[in-house]
């Protein structure tokens, strides 16, 4: 799998990297995005640290947008993710709280009264400032959704079953509560070693980043 995830690498290293705040006409409207984190590196350069898209038709800005700038832990995972490795990191008790999924009327009137927003408040910021200075990433297009879960999948794939790169060992994903992101090195939980590229799908996937 090493060979097919050291393709993925250069290939992604070699499209255009976008840092935070990002111009987002130079970003497609429908396609998948890689990212990487500052300080991790793999393949003799730096390491995909985690590979996303989005199912809704041309909302590829939005959802880098709900990465990096939505103060809102319950509409991104990785939001979520972040903040979770942070206050464990810390030994922080609001991890539980932070784990609790405000988005339904049912839980806010459930949970609001035990939430300190303030200090929630807080954390969401922490990540942001986390995700805006260490995280860059490239992206491409894909227009066809069904695409768009194939390709994101095989990547993932190929990336999770590589034994040659890694997280390093200050990676903050090394404090997650989540045995699988800090096992497989991504920011990750879910397509994690399926079906990767084979050599022919990594030559099919080259040519069609290429164009
Ligand atoms: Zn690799």
């Amino acid at each position: 799998m090493s060979k097919e995830c050291e393709a993925i690498h250069v290939l992604a290293r070699n499209l255009e990297r976008h840092y935070f705040p990002f111009a987002e006409s130079h970003i497609p409207s429908n396609g998948i995005y890689i990212l990487f984190e500052k300080g991790e590196r793999g393949h003799g350069g730096e390491r995909i640290v985690r590979i996303g898209t989005h199912t809704g038709e041309d909302q590829l800005r939005s959802r880098l947008k709900q990465h990096f700038l939505n103060e809102n832990k319950d509409r991104s995972i990785f939001r979520k993710n972040i903040g979770r490795s942070l206050l464990k990191q810390s030994s922080d008790p609001f991890l539980e709280f932070w784990e609790l999924d405000l988005t339904t009327r049912k839980a806010k009137d459930k949970y609001s009264h035990l939430i300190d927003f303030e200090y929630q408040k807080s954390i969401e910021s922490r990540v942001s400032q986390y995700i805006q200075s260490n995280f860059s990433f490239c992206a491409f297009e894909v227009n066809d959704k069904a695409k768009r879960l194939e390709i994101e999948s095989k990547i993932i794939s190929t990336v999770s079953c590589c034994k040659e790169c890694g997280p390093s060992r200050s990676w903050l994903g090394c404090s997650s509560p989540k045995q699988k992101i800090a096992g497989s090195g991504l920011w990750l939980v879910n397509e994690l070693y399926k079906t990767p590229f084979d050599a022919s799908g990594i030559e099919g996937f080259s040519e069609f980043i290429k164009g």
